[in-house]
């Protein structure tokens, strides 16, 4: 799969942003890395790190094109997260971020005006969230570590960094890094972003005919008499592991998240290259440490590798193929294949009810997750509820919330449309 996309240059409105990000995740996660790995404590929810970049630079971080302060929030949480839950590898995981030709900006930003990025392996996306999200993802951090240790096949987003970079005005952006849903080998050919509400939850189906990265949403699925095709086996497996999701979503008291679900059909394969010139490729030079460049000529740390790996590869890319040009890997590279819901081409095969495939592969996960039921949508929930059904709207109190969410979830696998009943009288 080869992405074609525009190269971001200097004078592009996101250039410097984007620099600072992956210079402070280049500083910063590959200094806690550089540690030896030690149990958690409780101090280490609270912890932040602080750097601070200039054009002259210091002993602790290398000189920097702007001058910017960048924050790494609970690194030793986050990194226990990355390497023992999510089972990343940390070398890796540095060179996907932050090595040369990496991001990719999505069209636009979704209604919250958050920004996403995704790295040029297309494995990771950086999400800028607004600070009452990031304040929010900090309160929960405990209750989330210790979900995700005892749900080792969670469908909740991966959280895998949070992170803040300060500009020299003042301006302050926070964001995360989380796991692309999406896979890098093969074409999605419908999405849905499903909630369990049916009020104006729907993407115009004219528009959809001629746009194949449309985002359906609930009641498209249902119009469309759609149903997730999985077995009794995956069924069963699915609905436990989504009840004890919503049931986590719940306790924290947040709503509004969806169900993302990407469908790739087998006999389309991926001629149609859905995702061709939809990308703006960034291609920055990222500085390092001298210590780092010393490191990573002769050291056999994660970060030392994965350093000699960006530097191979940008010389490559050099060379290689065009400016802006990216190559995909064809075939799944199995670095899901831990995770019960991920294992098959990075996603679930559909299966029939005697657990036999079928020729779909589903890639999907719970998302937007850091929403918790604010004053602002207890308002909205009374303002749409005058005129529409108060148990139907999307903003309602989280226990209501999650109980639509997960029926609604259970319904779309029985088969048949199952959706039906959620429609709007
Ligand atoms: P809003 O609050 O208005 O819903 P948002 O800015 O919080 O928007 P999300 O709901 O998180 O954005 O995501 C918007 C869209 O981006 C999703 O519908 C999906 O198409 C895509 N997206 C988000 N997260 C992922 C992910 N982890 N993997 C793949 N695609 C994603
Ligand atoms: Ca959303
Ligand atoms: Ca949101």
């Amino acid at each position: 799969v080869v992405l074609v996309g525009n190269l971001i240059g200097e004078d592009h409105i996101n250039y410097v942003l984007m620099y600072n990000m992956l210079t402070g995740i280049r500083i910063g996660v590959s200094r806690c890395q550089a540690k030896v790995k030690r149990p958690l404590t409780d101090e280490d929810f609270a912890a932040r790190h602080k750097f601070s970049f200039d054009i002259v630079g210091n002993e602790l971080t290398p000189s920097a094109k702007y001058d910017f302060k960048f924050k790494d929030y609970a690194p030793w949480v986050f990194r226990e997260l990355r390497e023992d839950y999510f089972h990343l590898d940390p070398a890796d995981y540095l060179l996907s971020l932050t090595a040369k030709y990496i991001l990719s900006e999505l069209g636009s930003p979704g209604k919250s005006g958050s920004f996403f990025y995704f790295s040029r392996d297309y494995r990771f996306i950086i999400k800028t969230i607004h600070h009452s999200e990031h304040k929010f993802l900090l309160s929960i951090l405990k209750d989330y570590h210790h979900h995700v240790k005892n749900n080792p096949h969670t469908l909740l987003s991966r959280f895998y960094g949070l992170h803040r970079v300060k500009l020299p005005r003042g301006r302050k952006i926070h964001f995360v890094i989380m796991n692309n849903l999406f896979p890098p080998h093969r074409d999605v050919h419908e999405t849905f972003d499903l909630k369990g509400s049916t009020v104006g939850r729907e993407y115009p189906e004219a528009k959809a005919a001629t746009n194949p990265r449309a985002v359906l949403k609930d009641l498209n699925w249902i119009n469309r008499g759609k149903m997730l095709e999985l077995g009794p086996e995956k069924r069963a497996l699915l609905t436990e592991q989504l009840r004890r999701d919503a049931e986590f979503l719940r306790k924290i008291y947040v709503m509004d998240y969806s169900l993302l679900i990407g469908i790739h059909k087998m006999e389309r394969g991926n001629r149609d290259n859905v995702r061709r010139n939809t990308l703006k490729v960034f291609s920055p030079d990222i500085p390092m440490t001298r210590r780092a460049t010393a490191v990573a000529k002769g050291g056999t740390s994660p970060e030392a590798i994965a350093m000699r790996r960006a530097m191979r590869e940008s010389n490559l890319e050099r060379l290689g193929h065009g400016r802006g040009a990216l190559r995909l890997p064809e075939e799944d590279t199995g670095d899901r294949r831990d995770f019960l819901f991920y294992q098959d081409e990075g996603g679930l095969r559909a299966t029939d009810e005697a657990n036999d495939p079928l020729d779909k592969i589903y890639y999907l996960g719970v998302i937007d997750i850091l929403t918790p039921y604010s004053t602002m949508k207890k308002l909205e929930h009374f303002w749409k509820g005058l005129s529409a059904d108060r148990h139907k709207i999307s903003p309602v109190e989280p226990g209501e919330y999650s109980d639509r969410f997960f029926s609604f979830m259970k319904a779309i696998m029985r088969g048949g449309g199952g959706g039906e009943r959620f429609k709007a009288e």
